[in-house]
């Protein structure tokens, strides 16, 4: 019998049990999908069967509206692919398989085909209406602590005084605080990948996927994804799932028995114990015209680090799998889009077929590619519709806002010279000509991967209003990390990816404050949250935010404005660097055409006459809205 590391009976998992009608053996099969669906876009299905000996098995279907088109046993003999062709109009039910081979008992399978339970028009991507709230998923909110730890996996402790530890977060976690995310006023979550990651150490951040199709025992169950990806459904929340397509984590379960010879780059040497290569993290060999070929193999080939083994998605069935495992998870949890990890890294052409692949399926649908740059040409190259000589299509509807992330902090913590503070944001922004679709591309002021926005700017509270006020009025998809609201920092050990990944303040019982009931937070925290909370209050049904014209005006003595416009609503962005009171002379911001119009301070609810001069009596982030 083949040991199938890592089957742990979870919900994700399908593995069969059979039992021979003749001979009293049993075979586990694991099939992924583990099921499908009728009525999908793409009538072609491939299944990949594992389990000892069947790739010398000969397939039989008989089946009205499924075809079995082809079979293809893998190099190692324990895997066959099935290529089917469901038909428009079969009927949802049970598959039976039968599998046969000389001298050996036939084998049977059962293979589900679900109705679908989504309609197409469920499947309405995020877009720049909406704010996304990024979560770490382990450091959010521990909603069960019976799942903390979970025996037999191999990281089975929690740790949490250690950053890299696993702290007990959970999907029961995000659920129990889907009211606060709503009345915060988000309208999207991204958590970080909830697959399972049995990997020795450091599990918790979830990008060392070790089975594609199971939800992390410590984060809960499938039923449970299923759960939060409802309870968003009613509460006006976009689910957005973290997607990894450039590698598996080391202890992934087909490791030890891989399907071809080429499933993995530098295959060979992992399996020899040779040192791997890993990637040289050269992110312009997708675009640069003089790249040479060594670069760009060791770029795509390399693995992203030792225990990260990287997928070769020039493998058409591995290609396949992921495509197949994208549309699987949307499907299964009718997501309202795919936030996919490390974009330059795999195949770019694969990346085309995967992101065509789901467009075609869910035309209202979006991906975010992350491509982590801040030259603004490589972030515009992967928005579809980007001109390039090659003639290549992304079909990525967004992409990551790196370069004006940068530019932003820049610019407030940057002392006021002629190329120096201000000046950076305008010029940074002044960049979006080279992109398809500006609205489409994501912008914020922290992730998981880099300083808190609070750590960036210095500890100014002041500064990181006014970073969000832009961020949360610039002609972008805005993106909020968990817990930036309330100036949560990793000041202490800057760069340290555990302590950004702070623990959410109320998420754990001991916790001395809780920042979802606002008990035991500081004044600054508390104004923070207010800020924001305003902030994305007005958003929410400010048209001229979601899709209005931006103009923009040189900042002068430390004051930058930028207005948006849409149907007779405007809304003006002011961000003050002064210290001391100043006039703001608004003769030079006529074309506005605000002369007399009475605007309100989303922040401080103050209402203002728009004539000859405004007075700015604090230094600070100032969003003007002209009055219904
Ligand atoms: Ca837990």
């Amino acid at each position: 019998m083949v040991a199938l590391g890592g089957i742990r009976g979870g919900l994700a998992l399908l593995a069969i049990l059979l039992m021979s009608c003749t001979v009293k053996i049993t075979a586990q099969i694991r099939v992924e999908p583990p099921h499908w669906w009728v009525g999908m876009h793409d009538t072609s299905l491939q299944l990949m069967l594992y389990g000892e000996g069947l790739a010398g098995y000969t397939p039989h279907l008989d089946v009205p509206g499924v075809t079995l088109e082809a079979w293809h046993p893998g190099a190692s003999p324990n895997y066959l692919f099935l290529d089917l062709t469901i038909a428009p109009g079969t009927a949802a039910g049970n598959l039976p398989l039968r599998l046969e081979k000389d001298g050996a008992s036939p084998v049977s399978v059962s293979y589900l085909l679900k109705d679908r339970e989504f309609r197409p028009d469920d499947f309405r991507g995020f877009d720049s209406s909406d704010v996304v709230y990024l979560i770490t998923p382990d450091r959010f909110a521990n909603g069960d602590p019976n799942n903390d730890v979970v025996p037999g996996m191999r990281e089975d402790r929690l740790d949490r005084e250690d950053d890299y530890g696993r702290h007990g977060g959970d999907i029961r976690g995000i659920i129990n605080n889907l009211e606060y995310i709503r009345e915060m006023g988000f309208t999207a979550i991204w958590p970080s990948p909830l697959l399972t990651n049995d990997m020795p150490e450091a599990s918790y951040h979830g990008y060392a996927i070790t089975d594609f199709y199971q939800v992390d025992p410590r984060f809960g169950t499938l039923e449970e994804y299923r759960e939060l990806a409802r309870e968003c459904r009613r509460h006006g929340i976009k689910l957005i799932m973290d997607q990894v397509a450039n590698h598996c984590g080391a202890y992934h379960w087909w490791m030890q028995d891989l399907p071809f010879e080429d499933w993995i780059h530098f295959q060979r040497e992992w399996q020899q114990g040779d040192p791997i290569t890993v990637t040289n993290h050269r992110r312009t060999v997708n675009q640069d015209l003089y790249a040479s070929k060594a670069d760009r193999e060791r770029m795509d080939q390399g693995w992203f680090v030792p225990s990260m083994p990287d997928l070769n998605q020039g493998n058409p069935f591995l290609a396949r799998y992921l495509i197949q495992n994208s549309v699987w998870w949307v499907e299964t949890l009718g997501l309202g889009g795919i936030r996919q990890d490390t974009y330059p890294y795999p195949d770019k052409y694969f990346l085309a077929d995967w992101a065509r692949a789901l467009m075609e399926a869910y035309p209202e649908f979006n991906i975010v590619g992350e491509e982590w740059s801040y030259n603004p040409l490589l972030v515009g190259y992967w928005q579809d519709g980007s001109p390039n000589r090659e003639g290549y299509r992304s079909y990525l509807r967004s992409t990551m806002d790196f370069p004006l992330q940068r530019a932003l902090v820049a610019a407030l913590v940057n002392p006021e010279a002629w190329d120096s503070g201000l000046i950076e944001l305008y010029e940074a922004l002044a960049n979006d000509f080279h992109y398809t679709r500006p609205l489409d591309v994501m912008l914020f002021g922290d992730n998981h991967d880099m300083d808190r926005l609070f750590t960036q700017v210095g500890e100014s509270e002041t500064l990181a209003e006014m970073a969000m006020a832009f961020i949360l009025t610039a002609p972008r998809t805005p993106q909020v990390y968990y817990g930036t609201e309330v100036l949560m920092q990793n000041s202490a050990k800057p760069g340290d990816h555990g302590l950004i990944r702070t623990e959410f303040p109320g998420g754990w019982p001991d916790a001395a404050k809780n920042a979802f009931t606002g008990r035991g937070l500081s004044r600054a925290e508390r104004n923070m949250q207010q800020s924001v909370m305003r902030l994305l209050a007005f958003r929410k049904t400010s048209t001229a935010l979601h899709r209005g014209q931006t103009v923009h005006f040189a900042p002068e003595e430390g004051i930058y404005l930028m207005a948006r416009q849409h149907e007779g609503e405007t809304v003006v962005l002011i961000l003050n660097k002064n210290k001391g009171p100043v006039s703001l002379h608004l003769e030079r911001f006529s074309e506005l055409g605000l002369a007399g119009r009475h605007l309100r301070e989303v922040l401080s609810g103050e209402v203002l006459e728009w004539s000859e001069s405004l007075s700015l009596d604090r230094r600070g982030a100032y969003v003007l809205a002209t009055a219904e």
